[in-house]
């Protein structure tokens, strides 16, 4: 997890999505923090996401008629947002685009996972 400083002063700026916004951005490497409902999680959160859907899997596999979440896969999908700055720095990140991430990193392993089934643990 990477550290940051909060500069004490606030900026004025767009956001990704054009809203001009007063944050806090960081004294050391000027990152633009997010903040309010949309700001991002730590990945702490993903992963127990993902924990949770394994065990659903594995205890309704039979009535999904789903097989359950492979190990190896829990490992990959963790791998890859360990190393993806949306999750592993969340200080400029959106919980919505780490929410798509999350889905995009799980339907490569799952595409046919209905999204309903996970949903309701990155709510
Ligand atoms: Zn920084």
């Amino acid at each position: 997890m990477r550290e940051h400083t909060v500069s004490g002063e606030r900026i004025w700026l767009p956001d990704d999505r054009k809203v001009v916004r007063c944050s806090d951005y960081c004294a050391d490497c000027g990152l633009v923090r997010v903040d309010g409902d949309d700001r991002g999680r730590e990945l702490g959160f993903y992963i127990d996401a993902l924990t949770r859907v394994q065990e659903q899997l594995r205890q309704k596999s039979k009535v999904l008629m789903l097989r359950p979440l492979a190990e190896v896969e829990v490992r990959c999908i963790v791998m890859a947002m360990r190393n993806d700055d949306l999750f592993s720095d969340p200080w400029g990140s959106y919980r919505s685009s780490q929410i798509e991430r999350f889905f995009e990193l799980l339907g490569r392993h799952r595409p046919t996972l209905p999204r309903y089934l996970v949903e309701r643990w990155t709510a």
